[in-house]
C-alpha cells in the first residue's frame, strides 16, 4: 500500500538558524529513530535547494497523527516537506525561512498541487489531535510548534475555492 497524497504537511528540521543541518545528517537522524531512511518527501536547504527524499507515492515517516475521521495517519495520505531551520539562536521556535526557502517552498507546493488532488496544505502542528472536538486545532492543542509559522494563512489561497473537507 503506497501513499495517496491528499494533503501537504510542512515541517521544520528544528535547527538553530546559525547552524546547518545537511540532508546526510537528517537521514542519519531518521535512521537512528528507526524510520529506515529519511522520512520526508522533500527537504529544502537554506539556500533554496530542494532535496528529493522519498518518492511521492511512498508512505512517509513524518506525521503519525490520525487524519480526522480515518483510522490511518497523515503518513499514508500526504507529502511531507521539511525546511532547514525553525529555531532562533537560543533554540526558540521562529520562522527562520530565507527568501530562497520561501520561494522554493511556494514553487514546490504549486508543482505538487498541479500533479495531485490536494485538499489542504497544513503545518505539522495543525494536524495535532483536536482534543476538545470543536473542529479547530487550537494553539493550546498543538503537540509541538513545528513548522514555526502559520502555513494555512500563507498557502490556503492556492487551493480550489470549494473544498469538501473530510
Ligand atoms: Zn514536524
Amino acid at each position: 500500500m503506497g501513499n495517496k497524497p491528499k494533503y501537504i504537511v510542512i515541517h521544520c528540521s528544528a535547527t538553530r538558524e546559525d547552524k546547518d543541518y545537511t540532508e546526510q545528517q537528517l537521514n542519519a537522524g531518521h535512521v537512528a529513530r528507526g524510520f529506515g531512511k529519511w522520512g520526508y518527501h522533500y527537504y529544502i536547504r537554506k539556500d533554496g535547494r530542494i532535496v528529493p527524499m522519498r518518492g511521492e507515492n511512498e508512505v512517509g515517516a513524518h506525521d503519525n497523527y490520525l487524519v480526522p475521521g480515518e483510522k490511518f495517519s497523515y503518513n499514508r495520505c500526504s507529502i511531507g516537506i521539511c525546511y532547514e531551520g525553525g529555531l532562533d539562536k537560543n533554540g526558540k521556535a521562529k520562522d527562520t525561512r530565507t527568501d530562497a526557502q520561501k520561494e522554493a517552498m511556494g514553487k514546490l507546493i504549486q508543482d505538487i498541487c498541479n500533479r495531485h488532488e490536494i485538499l489542504d496544505v497544513l503545518g505539522h502542528r495543525d494536524t495535532s489531535p483536536d482534543k476538545n472536538g470543536d473542529g479547530i486545532v487550537e494553539k493550546c492543542e498543538w503537540m509541538k510548534e513545528c513548522p514555526c509559522f502559520d502555513v494555512k494563512s500563507e498557502f490556503e489561497s492556492w487551493l480550489p475555492t470549494i473544498i469538501v473537507k473530510p
